[in-house]
């Protein structure tokens, strides 16, 4: 058990501090005294978060915490942590460790028994969420799906299960083939695309997935995908038949025993009934 008193101790913090998503004048008070007193700043990109500071006038130290040099990083990070500095960490945008780095450091952090305290912010997800109009809770945060299509559409099987909203991180260069495999795998579900939050060309639109995916290649800048959960669209149903969807897998790089076992699983059936079916129907041939 590690039980954490985080203003009543005399242990080193790690400030986790969440920062704008777009529009600078998005940062609370806090934030902005918290990143003044630390005694650093740890940063996912110190050229995006040197904006931040010129734009307050914070003049507090800049490390590197980036992804490519994080071993090396949180060592670095833990060691002036014990040394008794305090430390913030942020991330290019929104909360760190939301798709971002910073788990890792957190979890170091905790094993050492250094304060972690989070200091809040803009996040992407949840902007989305409630301007989405779709149920709020209970949501399921995913972030983004996997770049390989083939990984992306197993994903999707899963999700399309859930009863929960779903929140999805995208790239406006992958958004047309990512909502065509939802459209194909979750139906045509509501969904609100909210891109561009906080900035000057923020746009949400909200409608199913065939209709978005009309404007969809034209899409540009950042953007999240709210999905409503599969409760929403009760008559969600497979418009394939069990061996069309072992055949399709089969297709996608996926053995047949793979397939059925996926299939199975996708669809809530004993995989010795689906193995059954797909073997009867490959010996009538
Ligand atoms: N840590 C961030 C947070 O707390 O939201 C998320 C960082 S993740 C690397 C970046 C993704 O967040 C973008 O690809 C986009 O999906 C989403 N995002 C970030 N800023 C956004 C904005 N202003 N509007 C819409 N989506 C945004």
């Amino acid at each position: 058990m590690n039980r954490q008193k985080s203003f009543d101790n005399s242990n080193p913090t790690l400030y986790l501090v969440a920062t704008p998503i777009g529009n600078l004048s998005e940062v609370s008070y806090r934030v902005i005294t918290t990143l003044k007193e630390v005694d650093y700043i740890a940063a996912e990109d110190t050229r995006v978060t040197i904006k931040l500071l010129n734009h307050y006038d914070i003049n507090t130290k800049l490390i590197s915490h980036h992804e490519h040099n994080l071993n090396t990083a949180i060592t670095r990070i833990i060691g002036l942590l014990e040394q008794g500095n305090n430390i913030a960490l942020v991330s290019d945008a929104g909360y760190p460790a939301i798709s971002d780095p910073g788990y890792e450091l957190v979890s170091a952090a905790i094993e050492k028994d250094i304060n972690v305290v989070v200091v809040n912010g803009p996040n992407a997800a949840l902007g989305a969420l409630v301007v989405s109009g779709i149920a709020p809770q209970p949501f399921m945060f995913y972030g983004f799906l996997d770049h390989k299509d083939k990984n992306k559409r197993k994903q999707l099987e899963k999700l399309k299960k859930y009863e929960e909203t779903i929140i999805l991180y995208e790239s406006p260069h992958r958004i047309s083939k990512t909502l065509e495999l939802m459209l194909s795998i979750m139906g045509d579900r509501k969904i609100a695309l909210a891109r561009e939050l906080t900035k000057k060309h923020e746009e949400i639109i909200r409608g199913n997935i065939s209709e978005v995916l009309t404007v969809a290649a034209e899409l540009k800048g950042e953007m999240v995908i709210v999905v409503s959960g599969n409760k929403e669209t009760k008559d969600v149903e497979f418009n394939n038949t069990v061996i069309e969807h072992i055949n399709e897998l089969i297709e996608l790089g996926l053995s047949s025993r793979e397939a059925i076992k996926e299939v199975a699983k996708i669809r809530n059936l004993k995989k010795s009934d689906v193995y059954n079916e797909y073997h009867t129907i490959k010996e009538d041939r």
